[in-house]
Parts: structure tokens; C-alpha cells; sequence
């Protein structure tokens, strides 16, 4: 029974932000790691945040009952919900403490791991760039209230004066995203545990309710993708979890979102039950048929019209259209964003580098709630809104026709591009001609491309961009870095060998700030996981390269070695995936446009007598569509995008591309279609099971799985990277196998580097030996 019956708030945002407009969050958590702060410090900097946040979305208009979004979090909020569930893997042994409470240390170590236990495993977060915490399910996982943080938060920001919405992750999408412990029997599916964290659902319900909540947010963006589970297995689950929760014996009301894409057949299992409001993504999503929306009786359809996942200005005028067909086949419409708004940066106005232009054009977090506002009082009275509108029209169609967006020489050169364009000659032809270039001995060993990014690497570019050191003396700098990665390989004896990337503040972001029609912001920084935040670029215009941009770099380095040097890019789908991208053109377009750049730019090395170039495609996989009926389209795009800029390059030159993942699953195709002379992947995590993967497909080209785990501090020894290597060769013909790390070094420190480089070296010798 829900205690009060305030309406839903006509406008509201799915979610914000909780770092902090200063990463605030970030640098207090840090802190508190770090043991410079206590606990009692963290939390009142955790309090400040949330009322901060909470009293600026007031003042932006969004001052209803539950409008404020409950979604502050100390690391991530699947993490969040695992908490409340108490669902800690018995692997950490007992980690409640006397209360039966996971206390904020607890919470911790899940996320960050301890001496004996690696953390909880991280994947993205549906199709975006936001990493969560996967829990770790088994049969005998007991589930009790074991957190009653959200309760405090409402209870906080109530006694201040704002009622906001808190925030949990759905049951069904908790279990669907959750996987199997290792301990749990073969074919152990965590959505079999349902029934066993509903009570601790309802449990919290109840507490909320007694704080005086009004509404509850729980989110199920699972709904919206394309699962393994059988979909009439997902109905039944959705149906019983909402049969349950809402039957609690006190409880707030529920809305149940649905971000991130269409729900089609869910919509009308969510309607069939007795939830008070229903949020679905009309952005990415269309309209749904009049029938679906029928079945939603007197429930509340909050239409989800304000991109919450990319920072163009919404067309207002679009949105108004689709409210208005809504509003004819609902009953109560309510305005939000598509997704939490936790994907983009806080203000715009904060960005007061940009051209004016271009900060026009732009809406971050606070001009969304805004646009949310203006179209809530569409609804109520369209003349209200007739000024916002119509400025919103200007704004966009001047977007069209400024300069820059749309070149008429890109255009010419993606236009004349044929199939040739694509293709480089045979694989067997290039790897004859790429023997004779390099004589590379059996299983090559290389790096990634990073090397361990220093703080005096890191403050020497801080006090170049303050201008406290001139642009020689920074570059001098990393060449003296340049040379020391090099004088280390020779030393330990790699093949081919890398400079370091000591120039890149990113790899995304060095590219845009070398290109045209890329803009970066100062403050645009958005969480990537925990408090890790990253500042995608903006990609608003037609991508050209106006001069080369690595070629000097690579060249310097080639210069000290008699080794192949790589050069180091970064390709088209991961420069379109870590950037805001424009939205006014088919990414397919964008992409080739990025390629075309990075063709020229490996002509330019290969003139300066680069031999071996690699071009980086970690977020392949993160682009994937969610619905199964969008892969082939976006496979063909991606993969073409990387084969344009690639094949270009001469047969003897030896291109390489890197993915940080070894879940090859689905996109197995895509990589052999990248047609790169060496693909390098993730495997040392996966104890090498990508191995198999390579076997059954008959992968053909080079190929260099992982030895050494790099997202972690621990040193691979020399006996298990030959144990590893002695794996990869009984399943992958050795002429085929490179030996190198899972990733770049860039954030690990130099004694562990250098022990660990070691060690794949000696053991690449004791392998060959055996060959
Ligand atoms: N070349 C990059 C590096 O080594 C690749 C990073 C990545 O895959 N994320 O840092
Ligand atoms: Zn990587």
C-alpha cells in the first residue's frame, strides 16, 4: 500500500552527476583511501555533494515532490544495490560486521579488492563508457538488508528541506546483470534467485516509505536489451518481482525505468503490473503504438524526450511532437531525460573556452533539466513554451550551416571512396613481404604502446598548459622519456619495440586536440568507474588532419633504435565511442571521415620510415548495439572504418590493432574482418581461454593474447607466463603468436614494469627453445 499519492513530478531527470561539478566525490574518496581523511570527513563530504547537487536542481526549476533524483553513489551503483541485498561473494569471507551491515570499508574492498581477493569484476554499463561492479551470485548466497545508505540519503536531503527520489537497481536487471560465482554448479542461472531477494526489496520499500518517501526509482535498462535468457523467462521474472514489490505492505510508489533503448514487448509486461509509473526512452526509442500505451491504465508514463547520454541541445520542437502523439494514447505524461544524466558533464557555461557558437549548441546536465522543465510546461500550456522552442529551432538549423560542420573537400574525398579503398592485398602476400622487412624471430615479444605515465610526465604537461615551461622544454622532456622506454626495451631484449606514449594526456583526446572539427572542454570530466573520471572530446565537425600528428614522435624514436619502432593511433570506432559525437550525420559517416584522417597520417609514418603501426580499437565491442537486429549494420561500419584507414598502408608495412577485451563472443567475425596483420587481446584474467576461441575459429593472422595482467599491481612470475605461453601454442600455430601484455602500461609504476617485462622475456626464450 503506498502511503502518500503525490503525483509524479511533471519534470524530472533520471539520474546526475555525483562526482561532483569539481570532482569533489573523486578527490574525497581518494582521500579517504589514502587515510588523510577519516571516515567522518568523507561522509560530511558526501552530505555536502548531495545537497549541493539537490538545491542546484531546485534552483534550475525542478522543485516538485521527488523530482530530485536519489542517484548520489560512493563508487557505482550496482555496487549500491549489492550492498542493500548484502549479496557479498562468500570469497571475502565475513565481510558484514556485528549489525549485519556492510559498512563503507566493506562496500570497498568489494569494489577495490584486498590481499587475498581480487574485486568484483567491472563491464560496461549498456552502450555507454561507465563501468559497473558485476555481482557474484551462487545458490547459497544469503541475501539480508545489509545497507540502509539509501534510506539515510533520503532521510538527509528530507531533513533539509528536499524530497528527492531514491534510486536502486531492479531485481530483474540485478540478476541479469549479475553472473555466476565460481563456486556455483554448472548452469547455476543468478535469475533463479529471484523469489530470494524480493523480501530484502520489500524490506527496504518499507523503510523508505517510513522515511517519508514518496516515490522510488528502480531501474530496469536489462529490459531494453536483448538478452540470452529467454524472453518468456524475462516476462515471468518481471511480472513476479512487480507482483511482489508492489504488494508490500507499506511502500513509496514505484517507477520503474527503462533507459538506454526501445522496450518493445516489455512495455506491455510492465503495464500489466501494478507499478504506479512507467519511464521509457523516447529518444533513442520511437513512440510506441497506441495499443501498447493503452495498456497502461492510469499508471504515469514518464517520457524519457532529453538525450541523457550526449550533450546536443535538444530539438524541443521534436520533442513537443512526440509528446503531443504520447499524450493522445496516455494518461498522465511526465518529461525526462532518456537515461541518467550521469553520461555528460554538470554546466556548460562553465566552458567558457569554447566558441560561443559551439556552447550554443551544447546542453550538459543542468541545460537538460532545464529543457526538461520547459517541456513539462509544453504540456501544461503549449503557448508557455512557444519562446524556448522556437530559440532551440534557430539554434540547431544555424548548427547545420556553420562553419565547419560540413566541408566540402571531406565530403568530396568520403563520396569518391570505392570498395578498393578497403582492401589491401592478400594477407599471405603482405606477411611474405612483411618477413623480409622486419626478420622478426619466432613469437615477437612488443608492448602495448604506454609506458608508465610518471608524475613528473604528468606535472611537466600541467606546467606547459599553465605556461610555466615553454613548449621546448616540454617536449625535450618526453623525448629524454622517449628515450629512456627505448634504452629499457633494448635492455630487456623486446622485438618490436614502442616510445611510451609520454606525449598523450589520452588517447582519444590527443587525437581531437590535433584534428579538425574537435573541440575539449576544461571541466567536462564524467565518471568512467568508481573515481575514475574521464573528459570525452567533442566531435561536432567534418574530421580532417591539417598537418601530421605522431610523425615526429615516432621518428624521433625510430631514430634510436636499429628494432622496429610501432607508431601508435588510436581507430575511428574508439575515437567516435570516448568522445561526445555529433548527431546530425550517421556515426558510419563520422567514422570514415576519422579514418580517412588516420590514412593519411600512416602514409606520413610510413614515409618517415615507420615499419610496423598500430591502431588501437578497445571500444569495438562497447558500440555494439543492444538489440541483436543492429549488430550486422554496425559490424559492417566499424569494421570498414578501420579497414579505410589501414589500407592504405604499403604490404610490407605490418599493421597491428589492439582490443582490451577477450570476450570475443559475438564479435569474433568483426576482429578477423579488421583484417590487422597482429590483433593483440586480453587473456592473462581469462587464463588464456581466448585461445580456444582463436582455435575453433581458425583464426589466421598474428595474434598476441595477453601475459601479463596490467589492471593490476601483482607481478606475473616467469614460470606463469611460460605456462600460459605453453597453453597459447598447443592451440595456435606458433609462426601466429606474439607475446606481449593485456594492455598499456600508463598506469602502472616502473619497478613493477620493468620486473614484470622481464619475466615475458625469459619465458618467451624458454618457450622458443621448445619450439
Ligand atoms: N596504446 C594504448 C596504450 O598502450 C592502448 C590503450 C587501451 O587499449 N586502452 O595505452
Ligand atoms: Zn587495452
Amino acid at each position: 500500500m503506498t502511503e502518500k499519492n503525490t503525483p509524479f513530478p511533471s519534470a524530472s531527470l533520471l539520474g546526475y552527476p555525483r562526482i561532483g561539478r569539481r570532482r569533489e566525490l573523486k578527490k574525497a574518496v581518494e582521500a579517504y583511501w589514502a587515510g588523510t581523511i577519516d571516515a567522518a570527513a568523507l561522509d560530511a563530504a558526501a552530505k555536502d555533494i548531495q545537497l549541493t547537487i539537490a538545491k542546484r536542481l531546485q534552483v534550475l526549476g525542478l522543485t516538485e515532490a521527488a523530482a530530485v533524483p536519489g542517484t548520489f553513489s560512493y563508487y557505482d551503483q550496482v555496487l549500491d544495490t549489492t550492498a542493500h541485498l548484502g549479496a557479498v561473494p562468500a570469497r571475502f569471507g565475513k565481510l558484514l560486521n556485528a549489525e549485519g551491515q556492510l559498512d563503507l570499508d566493506g562496500y570497498f574492498t568489494l569494489a577495490r579488492g584486498n590481499k587475498e581477493q581480487q574485486p568484483l569484476e567491472m563491464t560496461k554499463w549498456f552502450d555507454t563508457n561507465y563501468h559497473y561492479l558485476v555481482p557474484e551470485l551462487g545458490p547459497e548466497t544469503e541475501f539480508t538488508l545489509a545497507s540502509t545508505a539509501k534510506v539515510d540519503e533520503f532521510a538527509y536531503a528530507l531533513a533539509n528541506g528536499i524530497e528527492t527520489r531514491p534510486y536502486i537497481v531492479g531485481p530483474v536487471t540485478y540478476l541479469l546483470l549479475s553472473k555466476a560465482s565460481d563456486d556455483a554448479p554448472a548452469g547455476f542461472a543468478p535469475l533463479s534467485r529471484l523469489e530470494d531477494i524480493l523480501p530484502v526489496y520489500v524490506r527496504l520499500l518499507e523503510k523508505l516509505a517510513a522515511a517519508g518517501a514518496g516515490w522510488v526509482q528502480l531501474d530496469e535498462p536489462a529490459l531494453v536489451v536483448d538478452q540470452d535468457t529467454p524472453a518468456a523467462e524475462i516476462e515471468a521474472a518481471v511480472a513476479r518481482a512487480y507482483e511482489v514489490l508492489t504488494a508490500a505492505a507499506t511502500r513509496p510508489q514505484i517507477l520503474v525505468s527503462t533507459p538506454y533503448g526501445t522496450l518493445d514487448n516489455q512495455l506491455g509486461t510492465l503495464a500489466a503490473t501494478n507499478i504506479d509509473a512507467l519511464h521509457i526512452d523516447v529518444f533513442k526509442g520511437g513512440v510506441p503504438s497506441e495499443a501498447a500505451l493503452a495498456g497502461l491504465g492510469n499508471k504515469t508514463l514518464v517520457a524519457g524526450v532529453v538525450d541523457g547520454h550526449n550533450i546536443w541541445r535538444n530539438d524541443l520542437a521534436a520533442s513537443a511532437a512526440k509528446l503531443d502523439a504520447l499524450k493522445g494514447a496516455a494518461g498522465r505524461i511526465a518529461v525526462s531525460t532518456s537515461t541518467s544524466t550521469q553520461h555528460v558533464p554538470h554546466d556548460v557555461v562553465e566552458e567558457t573556452q569554447l566558441p560561443e557558437q559551439l556552447r550554443s549548441w551544447l546542453a550538459f546536465s543542468d541545460q537538460k533539466a532545464v529543457e526538461v522543465k520547459t517541456l513539462a510546461s509544453y504540456l501544461a500550456d503549449p503557448a508557455s513554451a512557444k519562446a524556448a522552442i522556437d530559440e532551440a529551432t534557430a539554434v540547431i538549423a544555424s548548427r547545420a550551416t556553420a562553419e565547419g560542420v560540413r566541408r566540402a573537400d571531406v565530403r568530396a574525398r568520403t563520396e569518391a571512396l570505392t570498395a578498393a579503398d578497403f582492401t589491401r592485398a592478400e594477407y599471405g602476400v603482405r606477411a611474405a613481404a612483411q618477413e623480409e622487412a622486419l626478420h622478426l624471430p619466432p613469437l615477437p615479444t612488443t608492448t602495448i604502446g604506454s609506458f608508465p605515465q610518471t608524475s613528473e610526465i604528468r606535472s611537466a604537461r600541467a606546467r606547459n598548459t599553465k605556461g610555466e615551461l615553454s613548449d621546448e622544454q616540454y617536449q625535450q622532456l618526453m623525448k629524454d622519456e622517449i628515450k629512456r622506454v627505448v634504452d629499457l626495451q633494448e635492455e630487456l631484449g623486446y622485438d618490436v619495440l614502442v616510445h611510451g606514449e609520454p606525449e598523450r594526456n589520452d588517447m582519444v583526446q590527443y587525437f581531437a586536440e590535433n584534428l579538425e572539427g574537435f573541440d575539449v572542454t576544461v571541466h567536462g570530466w564524467v565518471q568512467s568507474y568508481g573515481s575514475r573520471c574521464t573528459r570525452p572530446s567533442i566531435l561536432w565537425g567534418d574530421v580532417t588532419r591539417s598537418a601530421p600528428i605522431t610523425v615526429e614522435w615516432a621518428k624521433y624514436a625510430q631514430s634510436l633504435t636499429s628494432k622496429p619502432m610501432k607508431g601508435m593511433l588510436t581507430g575511428p570506432v574508439t575515437v567516435l565511442a570516448w568522445s561526445f559525437v555529433r548527431d546530425d550525420q550517421p556515426l558510419a559517416e563520422t567514422a570514415n571521415q576519422v579514418g580517412l584522417a588516420l590514412r593519411d597520417e600512416i602514409a606520413d609514418l610510413e614515409a618517415a620510415g615507420i615499419k610496423v603501426i598500430q591502431v588501437d580499437e578497445p571500444a569495438l565491442r562497447e558500440l555494439l548495439p543492444l538489440r541483436k537486429a543492429d549488430h550486422a549494420d554496425y559490424l559492417k561500419w566499424s569494421v570498414d572504418s578501420f579497414r579505410l584507414a589501414t589500407a592504405g598502408a604499403k604490404d610490407a608495412t605490418q599493421i597491428h590493432t589492439h582490443l582490451c577485451y577477450s570476450e570475443f563472443g559475438v564479435i569474433i567475425d568483426a576482429i578477423d574482418g579488421l583484417d590487422a596483420d597482429v590483433t593483440s587481446i586480453e587473456a592473462a584474467r581469462s587464463r588464456m581461454e581466448v585461445v580456444h576461441d582463436l582455435e575453433s575459429h581458425g583464426f589466421g593472422r598474428g595474434v598476441g593474447p595477453g601475459v601479463y595482467d596490467i589492471h593490476s599491481p601483482r607481478v606475473p612470475g616467469e614460470q606463469e607466463v611460460t605456462e600460459l605461453l605453453s597453453t597459447a601454442v598447443k592451440h595456435v600455430p606458433s609462426r601466429q603468436l606474439w607475446v606481449n601484455p593485456d594492455c598499456g602500461l600508463k598506469t602502472r609504476g616502473y619497478a613493477e614494469t620493468e620486473e614484470s617485462l622481464r619475466n615475458l622475456v625469459k619465458a618467451t626464450r624458454t618457450v622458443r627453445a621448445e619450439l
